[in-house]
């Protein structure tokens, strides 16, 4: 279909699905693909994807957006490349064949190595990559597949083999094994980057063992990095914004000022709040983080984490089969009116903001005859809302600044009731986007910048995202009230550290 449309393709690799969209020069969502894959759990606290089926999906959906809308690769001024962050690959630079599964973000297997990094180096870590030392992210990763898989330290000091979290893995592929590279809001997830400086740290790198040669270059997340070769059907599209999902989420809900604050609802649940160029230290364990850079300015932002937020949710149907699908957790709950006492901190990974313990694990507290799924799906939707008011309370305290509204976005923010109750516990509104898939927009927004669609984050700031508000409808006393029960709770499943 010829058409003089400027299109944008924005391929967004998640932890659960791999999604493409093609949004027009509005902002609009032209057309949508997503494709789930498979989650891999070896052993108990391992996580992992396979990267051929990251590529293949991610490929896959991306090729059916164009497609299903009747567009073709000449139709399209640029992709953007959004993706689950810190998930670790390493493959052969040869023959494009990876030397195990990816160890995906969840994965608690360095927990030990981390703990023994942390004590002899966690104060220089912190300052020089604003993250707190935990299996989380990318560097003890590395490391591990190093000691563990037979070859590749040897393989890897030759410079045989590649490192690259999932942008840098897809963007290898794409342009046929010829860009190396990722973009400055993923290199800050790994560990091993200096966020003051911007650049790969050797002292770092001699922390965790990891050769220098195995590490791509880093780019600006608006930056043209090259053309696609492989697949045909997206055949010359350049490649022009990359961003880990939570900072390319940041930027689709247009957080562009100093204070402006993002949450998001997915697999897990992240906080962000932009700080602008410089780098802010957290006094409550909150990470420091590069948001996005844009030609020679970088600017950064706090963020909070929770490993399990979406999550519970998919376990409550995947392992206890108390619901059929994700959505039946709304009427479940609703019918049931409270959790009637019960607490559930699914802390399956450990508690990252503000705890940062790889070794907690989860529990269901306050049982009764009385509780049945209903309020254990309750208790589920609260602990989203609960960890997330934890973010949030530690943010204010170190930006002594009042947030007045959230803006929120992911999967599970489509849940009426969890908003409310997150409305209610924050004691401010919560808004939600009138586009649910703010992190694809981000990446959409970052490669246009880079490509003449947008000229300015001005350009892109027109138009309303505001879309339902859910405003507080309890009492202060009682929200308070109620986070403390919930932190009584998160004590007991630090307690029960293995
Ligand atoms: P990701 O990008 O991390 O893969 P998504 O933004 O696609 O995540 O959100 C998926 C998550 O949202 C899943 O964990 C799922 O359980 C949860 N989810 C989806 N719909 C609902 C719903 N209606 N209520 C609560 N949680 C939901």
């Amino acid at each position: 279909m010829a058409n003089n449309r400027k299109l944008v393709l924005a391929m967004d690799q998640g932890t659960t699905s791999s999604r493409s969209i093609l949004f027009d020069e509005t902002g609009t969502a032209v057309s949508k693909s997503q494709k789930e894959f498979r989650q891999i759990f070896p052993k108990s606290g391992w996580v992992e994807h396979d990267p051929r089926e990251i590529l293949e999906t991610q490929i896959g959906t991306a090729v059916e957006a164009l497609e299903s809308a009747g567009f073709s690769a000449s139709d399209v001024s640029a992709i953007g490349i959004t993706n689950q962050r810190e998930t670790t690959l390493i493959w052969d630079r040869n023959t494009g064949e990876p030397v195990s599964n990816a160890i995906v973000w969840q994965d608690r297997r360095t927990a030990d190595v981390c703990a023994r990094v942390r004590k002899s180096h966690g104060e220089t870590i912190r300052k020089k990559t604003g993250l707190e030392v935990d299996p989380y992210f990318s560097a003890s990763k590395i490391s591990w597949l190093i000691e563990n898989v037979p070859g590749v330290r040897e393989r890897a000091k030759a410079g045989e083999l590649a490192f690259g979290t999932v942008d840098t893995w897809l963007i290898w592929n794409l342009t046929g094994g010829e860009k190396h590279v990722t973009d400055v809001s993923n290199a800050s997830r790994t560990m091993l980057f200096n966020i003051n400086k911007l650049e790969w740290d050797d002292e770092l790198l001699g922390i965790f063992g990891v050769p220098r040669q195995i590490l791509p270059s880093v780019v600006p997340s608006s930056h043209l990095v090259g053309e696609v070769s492989e697949p045909e059907a997206l055949r010359g599209i350049p490649v022009a914004g990359i961003a880990g999902d939570q900072q390319a989420a940041l930027f689709g809900q247009r957080c562009f000022a100093e204070g402006d604050a993002k949450s998001t609802y997915g697999t897990g649940c992240f906080l962000l709040q932009n700080t602008g160029t410089e780098p802010a230290s957290s006094k409550h364990r909150l990470l420091t983080t590069v948001a996005w850079q844009i030609g020679d300015r970088c600017e950064y932002a706090l963020e909070g984490s929770v490993f399990i937020g979406g999550a519970v949710i998919q376990w409550l149907r995947d392992s206890l089969g108390i619901i059929g699908s994700a959505a039946e957790v709304e009427p479940l709950a609703r019918k049931a009116g409270s959790s009637d006492g019960v607490f559930f901190v699914p802390a399956f990974a450990g508690l990252g903001t503000p705890y940062w313990d790889p070794t907690a694990r989860g529990l269901i507290t306050g049982l009764t005859r009385g509780t049945g799924r209903g309020q254990i799906g309750y208790a589920a939707l609260e602990a989203i809302a609960f960890q997330t008011a934890e973010l949030l309370e530690a943010m204010q305290k170190d930006s002594h600044r009042e947030i007045p509204e959230l803006r929120v976005d992911g999967g599970a923010s489509k849940n009426d009731l969890l908003m409310q109750i997150q409305a209610d516990l924050l004691q401010i509104p919560v808004v939600r986007s009138t586009v649910t898939e703010t992190t694809s927009l981000g990446a959409a927004y970052l490669a246009g910048l880079a490509t003449a669609v947008w000229d300015s984050t001005d350009k892109i700031a027109e138009g309303e995202l505001s879309g339902e508000r859910f405003e507080p409808s309890i009492s202060g006393d009682e929200a308070a009230e109620r986070i403390e029960e919930w932190k009584r709770a998160v004590r007991l499943s630090l307690g029960w550290a293995v």
